[in-house]
């Protein structure tokens, strides 16, 4: 698939910081529930993927959550810790801690990933306890508002690639272009169909992330479009891992076994783990439609 240039919507100056919440989307109509996934799409890409190996190391996972924001089922990071901190304890091996609204030092050293679906602010304190869980190796994974940045964006930039600082987004349908050459994306399909929130623009250097999906947005030079990344990996050079994943915006999205499949794959890729280790809970207790 032909790859329009992302770097051009990327500002790659550090310390640039646009206006915040200022430039808002056009009024769009509200969002409709998306139908359940088919049997077959899902199947489809699970046939893709590797088994786990039998003998898994122990694995502590580490959810972080803050107030919630927004409306109904929309940015409930409580009801998301609530829930997925025992879906995730059902994978073998796998233990969970939570955290409410930051890790304590303790935390951060009894874990292998942490796992953070709050309203980012990211103070100078918050982001050298990253960096220091990062060089030890731990794997950080932000979920939507999380990648959100009130402090100098630079510091956080470099934990995850790239931040934002609360400039653009929209609600509503988004077709999701994936590059499957990637293990967490290994079997999806080119083109999948999301209903969530895409952000742009980022700051921080586009060429420090491997974009994995992205969604065309009016994102351009006067609002022409563009490709703006949505789920991306990135490997500090001090050690350690992020994934990044934007969506999340609605609470149905994490009822959706393929963005459970992107998020669970990522996890298990930031904590150095079997890429597929996870992958059996993506399943776990959605509606799926037939075929
Ligand atoms: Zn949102």
């Amino acid at each position: 698939m032909k790859r329009p240039a992302i770097a051009a919507l990327l500002i790659a100056t550090a310390g640039f910081c646009p206006a915040p919440a200022q430039t808002k989307a056009a009024k769009a109509p509200p969002a409709v529930p998306p139908a359940p996934r088919t049997r077959a799409e899902v199947a489809a890409v699970l046939s893709h993927a590797d088994p786990p190996p039998a003998n898994l190391r122990p694995l502590r996972l580490l959810l972080v959550a803050g107030p919630k924001t927004h409306g109904v089922a929309q940015h409930d990071y409580p009801v998301w810790q609530r829930t997925w901190a025992p879906l995730l304890a059902k994978s073998p091996g796998v233990t969970t801690d939570t955290a409410f609204p930051f890790p304590t030092e303790a935390q951060f050293a009894a874990a292998d990933a942490a796992i953070f679906y709050f309203k980012g602010g990211w103070e100078t304190a918050q982001v050298e306890a990253l960096e220091k869980f990062q060089k030890r190796g731990g794997g950080v994974v932000t979920i939507h508002w999380a990648i959100g940045v009130t402090a100098a964006p630079e510091p956080f930039a470099a934990r995850v690639g790239l931040v934002y600082p609360a400039a653009r987004f929209r609600h509503g349908i988004v077709d999701l272009r994936i590059d499957a050459s990637h293990p967490i994306t290994r079997g999806f399909p080119p083109v999948v169909r999301f209903t969530d929130e895409p952000y742009w623009p980022f700051v921080g250097d586009p060429k420090r992330v491997r974009v994995l999906a992205s969604s065309e947005e009016q994102a351009g030079p006067d609002g022409a479009p563009a490709l703006v990344p949505v789920f991306w990996t990135h490997e500090p050079a001090g050690g350690g891992r992020a994934f990044v994943c934007i969506f999340g915006h609605y609470m149905w999205t994490f009822e959706d076994p393929l963005f459970r499949l992107l998020l669970l794959r990522g996890i298990a890729w930031a904590a150095h783990e079997p890429i597929s280790r996870l992958d059996a809970l993506a399943l776990d207790g959605v509606e799926l439609s037939e075929p």
